[in-house]
């Protein structure tokens, strides 16, 4: 009881395709998850579409129909929760997996909020939605702050600060703005992000350019004040009315989560865990990597469509390996 082959932990996108590996091969798994199922893809803005199409989102071939060729949110939850339930996936929600101890005969215990697993593997599938890049200003803690986008009605009538530049910045700025809110962007470079989807990055110059969303390029925030918020820019310092600040500035894995468990990162400022590319398996026998937490910081590195392959490679060398051994 509680003992498995394989412990994962997250269930993501990934996570689950390691479960569908898994149990094609005879492996015994668990899948423990912090939140609710895809936990990140749940708490992605309401009207975020994709910018992969449909089919490259599929896990295992199994199709995802989709009205428009790139999937919204609310698509990609049905499509990835009907094949949690159809293919009857064992998945613990609403439990944190605090700590992994690898034990001398390279087993492992993994610790939960709710219970204790023996596993003779592991694979972290814990991507890097859930601990933002934090400014570090005064005021980041107000209530008005938010390092998370959802809905641009919120927003409305309000003086809105959207911090960033990427995909999530920009789409956030241009909802809100349709939506009746004044926003004001304020960006760290000169210009809007190389990889903001390029059907987007007209829009969002455009609107800038007329004047219907204000920017402030080569700037920073400096403080957050209940009402108004002050920035450096190239001009010096401006103070501006303000009632919402979005801090869209990304997020990032949880490094020491990795560390904890024995996983060495690269010391180059990038934080890439390290793992054998062909087996994905850390430098900690028996603990292996999936999905987007391979990049280290370059968390646009790896997503679903390229990285869903991780599960099967995974899951193809345990099953080799349990073979070899058998047959020995
Ligand atoms: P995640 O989906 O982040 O899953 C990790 C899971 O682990 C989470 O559910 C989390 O709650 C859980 N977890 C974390 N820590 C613990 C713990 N200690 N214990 C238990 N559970 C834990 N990718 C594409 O391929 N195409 C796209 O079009 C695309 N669009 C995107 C749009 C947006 C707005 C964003 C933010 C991302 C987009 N991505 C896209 C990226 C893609 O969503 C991620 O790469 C993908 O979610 C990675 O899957 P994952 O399973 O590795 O990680």
């Amino acid at each position: 009881e509680n003992k498995y082959e394989v412990v994962i932990i997250g269930g993501g996108p990934i996570g689950i395709a390691c479960a569908l590996e898994a149990e094609k091969k005879g492996i015994s798994y668990v899948i423990l998850e912090k939140g609710c199922l895809v936990n990140s893809l749940y708490h992605y803005p309401t009207n975020m579409t994709f910018f992969s199409t449909s089919e490259k989102l599929e896990l295992d071939n199994i199709p995802f129909i989709s009205n428009n060729p790139k999937p919204g949110k609310r698509e990609a939850l049905e499509y990835y929760r009907r094949i949690a339930t159809s293919n009857d996936i064992n998945i613990h929600l609403f439990e944190k997996v605090n700590s992994v101890e690898t034990l001398p005969d390279q087993s492992h215990i993994v610790k939960t909020t709710k219970a204790e697993y023996s596993a003779e593997n592991v694979v972290v599938a814990t991507g890097f939605y859930d601990i933002p890049n934090y400014l570090g200003i005064p005021g980041e803690d107000l209530p008005k702050v938010s390092h998370y986008y959802g809905d641009p009605h919120y927003y409305a009538t309000q003086k809105t600060v959207v911090v960033g530049a990427s995909n999530s910045a920009v789409d956030a700025a241009l909802e809100i703005y349709r939506k009746g809110g004044d926003v004001t962007m304020v960006v760290r470079n000169a210009e809007i992000g190389e990889r903001v989807k390029y059907w987007v990055r007209p829009d969002i110059v455009n609107r800038i350019n007329e004047g219907s969303i204000k920017a402030y390029f080569d700037s920073n925030l400096k403080e957050i004040k209940q009402n108004e918020i002050i920035i450096n820019t190239a001009e010096g310092e401006k103070n501006i009315e303000n009632d919402f600040v979005l801090l869209l500035t990304g997020y990032r894995p949880n490094f020491g989560f990795l560390q904890d468990m024995g996983i060495e990162l690269t010391n180059d400022g990038r934080k890439i865990p390290k793992y054998d590319e062909e087996t994905m398996e850390t430098n900690v026998p028996g603990i292996f990597l999936a999905g987007v937490i391979c990049g280290g910081v370059e968390t646009h590195k790896w997503f679903i469509e390229n990285s869903r392959v991780h599960a099967k490679m995974i899951m193809n060398y345990l099953s080799t390996r349990k073979k070899s051994v058998i047959n020995n």
